[in-house]
């Protein structure tokens, strides 16, 4: 189709449309959330293959410390958190799917992400089944921290102030992410 064609439909369709096409609305309703779940793997790139979250991966300290270099270690095993706003992927935008920098587990979908002006690359959902919880009290008052279902590698903390309509955030460490992006170009 001819450049000019194309701009001629965009103008053409009403605003709301022709931005589905190039970035997804965020969701508003409790079943379009269930419907990002349900089909995240429409973002995965073709023929990636990821692990699931029943196949644990366990390894001692010493082979963590091969496998995650630097700051990715002192986060994921030690519950380290990274500096606000020095991850890269605060500005990832593109379609694609956030692993597991320890394990490959598939977390989080760029539909789930969301700018929360935090410094930290931030999710008002996840992927079913991609995170176990605990409390902690590092800093004095209760906060729910959440880790990696199949390898336990911390990724942040769950806050009550999210967009509509789950309010969740996902507050996470980039070094404990890997992006995929959906075209699979790195
Ligand atoms: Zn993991």
């Amino acid at each position: 189709m001819k450049r000019r064609t194309l701009l001629k439909l965009f103008s053409l369709a009403p605003f709301g449309a022709a931005a589905t096409h190039v970035h997804a609305a965020p969701p508003k309703t409790m079943k379009e959330i269930e419907g990002l779940q349900q089909n995240w793997k429409t973002l995965l790139a073709a023929g990636t293959e990821v692990p699931a979250p029943g196949e644990k991966l366990e390894l001692s300290k010493d082979e963590w410390k091969k496998r995650l270099q630097g700051k990715a270690y002192s986060v994921l095993r030690q519950e380290d958190t990274e500096r606000p706003g020095t991850s890269p992927l605060n500005e990832e935008k593109r379609p694609g799917v956030f692993v597991c920098a320890g394990c490959g587990l598939p977390l989080f979908t760029s539909a789930m992400k969301y700018e929360s002006g935090t410094g930290w690359p931030s999710f008002f959902t996840t992927i079913p089944g991609a995170f176990a919880t605990k409390t902690d009290y590092k800093i004095i008052y209760p906060r729910t921290e959440y880790h990696c279902a199949r390898c336990g590698g911390h990724h942040g903390h769950l806050f009550d102030d999210g967009p509509a309509p789950t309010g969740k955030r996902y507050c996470n460490n980039g070094v404990a992410l890997k992006f995929i992006p959906q075209n699979g170009k790195a």
